[in-house]
């Protein structure tokens, strides 16, 4: 395989069109990742593209923004097939789609799969799409039936092609390609190049550009690495748990969008740390003023993008926690290198969903060294390390201060009182940690297993994947609505990531959607009014009494900031800061 050596650092250098141009920025991306960076000129360039990557690298946007950039939106035939392996993936795939298209007068994109009403489809398709998203089964259900056109298709691309063949639709995939105009473009993309997938590939591409993501094999040997599978707690609880129990002097916190970084920064300050955002829409002064603070010990967390962390070099840094995984392993290597510095020890953290497994695998393989798994701390760490920091500072006292005062009023209390020293020492204890008691509530450890879930108030119902809600929406069956309508009006109304969308169920009037259980309050209200097949969507917490009156309540959180900007937040200590600050009281 060969290697485009451009490098490509920011979307303005790729010539998209100035709508999808506008689409990105709003969606947050800063710069291309390295598959985009690759496969966007000649993609552009109307060349056929043989592209190794795997899911979370960005190789949907290295595709659809291209390819949407050359639509002709007059035209309201199919001009793009995308073919995947799943109905999951058509519909993420559709839905980044249209989320790129959103400024796109006119544009269409349909999924097609199996199990979806046929009715509705037909009609869909009768409406005209731009761009049909599908199944290799369904596609050619409607070939059969002469529902579909295809030849008038300029563009093909068969996404996740390994997955195809191990599921035995690679003879499809064919068929369907035969059906199309022999000049058409074609970019196939894999996770692994197997004998079947490259046979395909020589038949089909014509002259293609051949784009891999590079794997830097090198990592610091003085950064100890490890994972979190995440499950059955939402990403930012286990983080507040890291950030309450490690031993942390500061933090660099990764993740993928500039929006992500104000947003996480905000909730983390809303939790009591002290922590800044650094992306790349905040002026170099802003940028070199936070890292300042960094430096300084005035700020122990940042929240910052790959881009707006290149190079950072601050020794304090003492762990590095991959919030969203990045898009591969060379940024890995980058993001870890930021702990570790002048020789000192450093912790890298990285959160893995389950279906983020493959990168994981992937990180192991470029770096040639195993992450070991990891416990979130529990009640009982917590407890002991804010009893431990809550002891240095009583020794601190004791060794530091003038305590004559406070030892005449233990006389005092023992006198009056006739109590033991003791126990005046312990309702003093008391007192002082009466705002953030030293033993955290348990019901905050109460791990939501699926049986807990069923117990719990039955206000608030939790789903299978971590993080998630169920919320109900009052439009059904009856309505016409299909997972797609709700995936499409979610994603693009609320900003929501189809990634972030969980399991969808219809019912006859209403279906239930399981969504970030941290979701703005703004953003629920918003999607309170949303409008989908007719119906307003209404959204509410699913009480689990599927035909009883609504009655759920919106999640409360503090209202959101303006994203964008650069929060200069006084510093509130949290314990691990407190040590270093150890005449003061741990309170944040
Ligand atoms: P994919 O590999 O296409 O499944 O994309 C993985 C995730 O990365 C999706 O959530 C995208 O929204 C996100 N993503 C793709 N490109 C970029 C980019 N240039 N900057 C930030 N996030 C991105």
């Amino acid at each position: 395989m060969t290697e485009e050596t451009r490098t490509i650092t920011s979307f303005a250098d790729l010539s998209l069109a100035p709508e999808i141009a506008r689409a990105i920025d709003e969606v947050g991306y800063e710069t291309p990742s390295p598959i985009q960076a690759q496969s966007i000129p000649p993609l552009l360039a109307g060349r056929d593209l043989l592209g190794q990557a795997q899911t979370g690298t960005g190789k949907t946007a290295a595709f659809a923004l291209p390819l949407l950039s050359r639509l002709d939106l007059s035209a309201k035939y199919p001009q793009v097939l995308v073919l995947t392996p799943t109905r999951e993936l058509a519909l993420q795939v559709a839905e980044a789609v249209q989320a790129y298209a959103r400024h796109l007068k006119g544009f269409n994109v349909l999924p097609v799969y199996g199990g979806q009403n046929m009715g509705q489809q037909l009609r869909q398709l009768q409406r005209g799409a731009h761009v049909v998203v599908g199944t290799p089964g369904r596609i050619q259900d409607h070939l059969r039936r002469g529902t579909l056109k295809l030849d008038r298709l300029s563009c093909v691309v068969v996404d996740e092609a390994d997955e195809m063949l191990k599921m035995g639709f690679i003879d499809d995939v064919e068929a369907i390609l035969q059906h199309t105009p022999q000049e058409r473009q074609t970019a196939l993309f894999s996770a692994t190049m197997p004998a079947g997938v490259l046979r395909v590939a020589r038949r089909y591409l014509r002259d293609p550009v051949e784009v891999r993501i590079k794997s830097k094999t090198s990592t610091v040997s003085t950064i100890k690495q490890r994972y979190w599978m995440v499950k059955g707690l939402a990403k930012l609880d286990a983080l507040t748990r890291i950030l309450e129990a490690e031993e942390i002097d500061a933090m660099l916190i990764f993740v993928r969008t500039k929006i992500a970084t104000v947003e996480l920064a905000e909730k983390l300050e809303a939790r009591g740390f002290s922590s800044a955002a650094l992306n790349g829409d905040m002026t170099q002064g802003l940028r070199e003023k936070a890292v300042e603070r960094l430096k300084n010990g005035s700020l122990d967390i940042v929240v910052a993008t790959d881009v707006a962390a290149r190079g950072l070099d601050v020794q304090r840094v003492s762990h590095v926690v991959n919030y969203d995984i990045p898009y591969d392993t060379e940024s890995y290597v980058h993001r870890i290198g930021r702990t570790g510095r002048a020789g000192r020890e450093g912790t890298a953290i990285l959160f893995v969903a389950p279906r983020e497994r493959r990168m994981l695998s992937a990180i192991e393989q470029a770096t040639r060294q195993k992450i070991a798994p990891m416990n979130l701390p529990t009640r009982k760490d917590i407890t002991e390390r804010r009893v431990g920091l809550f002891k240095e500072q009583i020794q601190n006292a004791m060794q530091g201060e003038d305590l004559s005062f406070f030892e005449e009023l233990v006389d005092r209390c023992e006198q009056e009182y006739e109590v033991e020293p003791r126990r005046i020492a312990a309702a003093m204890a008391y007192l002082l940690q009466q705002d953030r008691p030293l033993m955290p509530e348990e019901k905050t450890f109460v791990e939501p297993t699926p049986a807990s879930r069923q117990r719990s108030s039955g206000a608030q119902r939790s789903t299978g994947d971590e993080g998630l809600r169920r919320y109900r929406v009052e439009v059904g069956k009856v309505h016409g609505v299909v997972p797609g309508h709700l995936v499409g009006a979610i994603a693009n109304e609320a900003n929501i990531s189809n990634r972030d969308i969980g399991q969808i169920k219809i019912f006859h009037d209403f279906s239930l959607v399981d969504l970030p259980g941290d979701m703005p309050e703004a953003k629920f209200r918003h999607l309170q009014q949303v409008w989908v097949c007719g119906q307003h969507l209404q959204l509410s917490l699913d009480t689990g009494a599927d035909s009883s009156p609504r009655q759920g309540k919106p999640p409360k959180r503090r209202p959101a900031g303006k994203p964008g900007g650069y929060k200069g937040n006084p510093v509130k200590k949290h314990p691990a800061a407190a040590k270093r600050a150890s005449k003061k009281v741990h309170k944040s």
